[in-house]
């Protein structure tokens, strides 16, 4: 993984503004004047005379201000609403300039029609004080991505699915081995009886830095995977970390479009222990932008504030 600090949530102001004194402005002018004078560089009473009579007046005058890029809503570009409109994520991404530029939209709250609370988009941000909306959403479909499940759980959204056998192509032709899946789409029923379950296994207080309650999962949203090392048998998620594949996919999920979720060292931001077998999606475009930037949590990612736990 990089060695790269994450940015700071909160970017710089978008319009911040450059004042010149008007003083100055004068001076550097006048320098330049004399020094354009015809007949070289004047002598020092044609230097007095050439300066205009500056000081006195001008000191009073306000300073210029020069506004660069003031905040503007991006919204308001018809091709990122056309975008919107046609359900395409990427296009939208790239009609705010690229990823990085849509991120620093949305950190800077100039991105009114980005909701991170939103499902149906990679950008969905769900956590221990996001719940999903409707708390009992499904994705419009889901598919198998192909890859050996060892639950009944193995689907996930259709690009998302696809992205996964790509994911686990990738790792194995790179000689990290083979990857299964053990979860990835869990309907909120589901996540009912997962929660449920850890509850009565290990009380409330211990299942929540181990499972989602219904609502607040991000395999709820057919985005996130758990994925799982293979060799001619699968193992399960406890048993991932330090294997070749887990190496590999630290270092290579964005390439495919993911991030892995949880990582060691940042449970005060997710609210979870370290999970790197729980892989999300977020798109090409936006998890290039996650690596690049040394970002660790996408609640930074996105400026938001750290889910350590449930609200209430
Ligand atoms: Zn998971």
């Amino acid at each position: 993984m990089s060695v790269m600090q994450p940015r700071h949530a909160a970017s710089p102001p978008r319009a911040a503004v450059y004042a010149l004194p008007i003083g100055l402005l004068v001076t550097a002018l006048a320098s330049l004047w004399a020094l354009a004078a015809p007949g070289g560089i004047p002598g020092p009473a044609e230097a007095a005379a050439l300066v205009p009579p500056a000081a006195a007046s001008v000191q009073e005058l306000p300073a210029i201000e020069i506004e660069s890029a003031p905040v503007v809503d991006a919204c308001a570009d018809p091709a990122v609403s056309a975008a919107l409109a046609a359900g395409n994520d990427s296009a939208v991404i790239a009609s705010f300039g690229g990823a990085e530029s849509f991120r620093a939209s949305v950190v800077a709250g100039a991105a009114p029609c980005i909701a991170l609370d939103d499902p149906t988009h990679v950008w969905v941000v769900v956590n221990k004080v996001r719940r999903l909306s409707p708390e009992n959403y499904a994705p419009a479909s889901v598919a198998s991505s192909g890859l050996t499940a060892t639950s009944r759980s193995g689907a996930a959204r259709r690009d998302v699915a696809s992205a996964l056998a790509e994911l686990a192509s990738s790792a194995a032709d790179a000689g990290a081995g083979r990857i299964g899946v053990n979860n990835a789409y869990r309907s909120y029923t589901v996540q009912v009886r997962t929660y449920g379950q850890h509850v009565r296994d290990q009380g409330t207080a211990s299942a929540d830095t181990v499972s989602a309650r219904p609502g607040h999962s991000e395999h709820q949203t057919g985005l996130a995977a758990d994925i799982i090392a293979c060799a001619r048998s699968c193992t399960d998620i406890h048993s991932f970390a330090g294997t070749p594949q887990s190496d590999w996919v630290a270092q290579h999920a964005w390439e495919h479009g993911f991030i892995v979720r949880y990582e060691d060292g940042h449970t005060a931001t997710t609210g979870y222990v370290a999970e790197p077998w729980h892989v999300r999606y977020i798109g090409k475009e936006l998890a290039e932008a996650y690596h690049a930037g040394g970002f660790h949590t996408l609640e930074e990612f996105f400026g938001l504030p750290a889910a350590p736990d449930y609200v209430g």
